[in-house]
């Protein structure tokens, strides 16, 4: 039965002929029990419509109205009791979609739209025996048909709960993206690669993750339009239920902002001090993914640079090798040639990839691999780079210069192209979008 679900020539639920791409066809949908005349609060079947029943009229309960689109007859009943008592799920999957198409024609009739949808709790001990709330699962089935996750809400009036895993444990994942007016319109550069790096960092960090690339990359486009945005930074976090136990999560929420913002570190360059904190040991945490929590250690690099009155830190990876800025990845120059450091020990950064792209393209040879601060102190130039950053230029690490001017080097070079991709090129939009 649950293949049903998954091959190509679908075959109706209930009599078994095959159907279009819909789980029943039409005469069997036509047969449901539809519930013509109803009490206007508790449904209970009438003969015509806008009427409330008696009952109601001389005990009002204590909802405002109920939703019901059949009447308890066949096949309806059959289902519910196929669905609750023999677990056969398809059949509340079936009854959870149909009923949202239900609702969606309601809520173009006027029937304002649920904030959240909350599923009947069941009995401890029936659950034990049935080994599934039926109720809870159809509104997950619901909820995900009418996109209830899918709203717009202003930051001031969003809520969430004070339990969540994420706000106590920094068990989220999170990504940083860009978006840049171009000639043909905003364009979000990457996209598909920050939501796919999205997920891959929920994976590796046991947080299920539902969503596909596509509908978050539409969800930016459409958060971006509605907010007038056109050179912005966008910001998904996907963030855990309410568990206070070190668990993994049965659900998480995603949630995307986004605002104005234009060069993030300035267009001059940067005078980086070694940090005293090193980068979280690979075998510590998951360091190819973005969690929330490990930017703790970003957050602390960053202050006490600022503290001892550089811009930013460089961070060392816990055997004393170069490793990366809080937030971007590091490249040097030594007689034309480039390096930086090899994945293992940093965050792959996007921009990293981009500009390995492009080195490429301009046939400027790089490097990957582990070195000590000393190749970098002997380094021509040096350059950071990350979504947020894009390519910017290291003026000095400790106070010591780098020889080359800064606009001589292959640093600038590469900085120009990126910039050029981002903004201008034809590449920009078919890799963005
Ligand atoms: N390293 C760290 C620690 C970061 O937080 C970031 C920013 N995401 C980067 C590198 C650069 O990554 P990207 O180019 O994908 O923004």
């Amino acid at each position: 039965m649950v293949y049903n679900w998954l091959i190509n020539i679908q075959h109706c639920l209930l009599c078994d002929e095959p159907c279009d791409g819909h789980p029943l066809c039409g005469p069997c949908e036509a047969e449901l029990p539809w519930l013509d005349g109803r009490c206007a609060t508790c449904a209970v079947p009438l003969p015509t419509r806008g009427l409330v029943c008696g009952e109601c009229q001389k005990r009002p309960p204590s909802y405002d109205h109920v939703e019901v689109p059949w009447r308890f007859a066949f096949p309806v009943d059959a289902l519910i009791a196929r669905f609750k008592h023999q677990a056969r799920w398809p059949f509340g999957r079936l009854l959870g979609e149909r009923l949202a198409l239900h609702l969606q024609h309601a809520f173009t009739e006027g029937l304002p739209q649920p904030d959240l949808l909350v599923p009947v709790p069941l009995a401890r001990r029936r659950l034990r025996q049935r080994g599934f709330n039926q109720a809870q699962m159809l509104a997950r089935w619901l909820g995900g048909a009418l996109k209830l996750d899918g709203k717009f809400v202003k930051a001031s009036e969003a809520t969430t709960d004070l339990y969540s895993q994420t706000l106590h444990y920094g068990y989220g994942v999170f990504e940083g993206i860009r978006a840049y007016s171009t000639e043909n319109g905003t364009r979000v550069f990457k996209a598909k690669e920050h939501y796919n790096r999205l997920k891959n960092s929920a994976v590796l960090v046991n947080i299920p993750f539902d969503y596909s690339t596509q509908e978050l990359v539409d969800a930016t486009y459409e958060l971006l339009e509605k907010n007038n945005l056109t050179d912005a930074y966008v910001r998904p976090l996907a963030f855990c239920d309410p568990n206070m136990s070190l668990s993994k999560p049965n659900n998480v929420s995603i949630m995307i902002c986004a605002w104005e913002w234009g060069a993030y570190l300035g267009d001059k360059q940067l005078r980086l001090t070694v940090s005293s904190f090193c980068r979280p040991h690979p075998r510590s945490i998951k360091i190819e993914a973005k969690v929330c929590g490990h930017y703790v250690n970003s957050i602390l690099a960053t202050s006490e640079a600022k503290e001892k009155g550089y811009d930013e830190a460089l961070l060392l990876d816990s055997d004393g090798y170069l490793a990366e800025g809080p937030g971007a990845n590091l490249f040097f120059e030594k007689d034309g040639v480039l390096f930086t450091p090899q994945l293992g020990n940093i965050l792959p950064g996007i921009t990293r990839a981009t500009v390995l792209e492009l080195a490429e393209k301009h046939s400027v040879e790089v490097k990957q691999g582990l070195y000590k601060p000393e190749v970098l102190a002997s380094a021509d130039s040096a350059f950071y780079c990350g979504t947020a950053a894009e390519v910017i230029g290291i003026e000095s690490v400790d106070d010591r210069d780098f020889p080359k001017n800064w606009n001589d080097s292959l640093g600038k070079k590469l900085q120009e192209a990126y910039s050029q991709l981002v903004r201008n090129s034809e590449k920009t939009l078919s890799t963005a979008h």
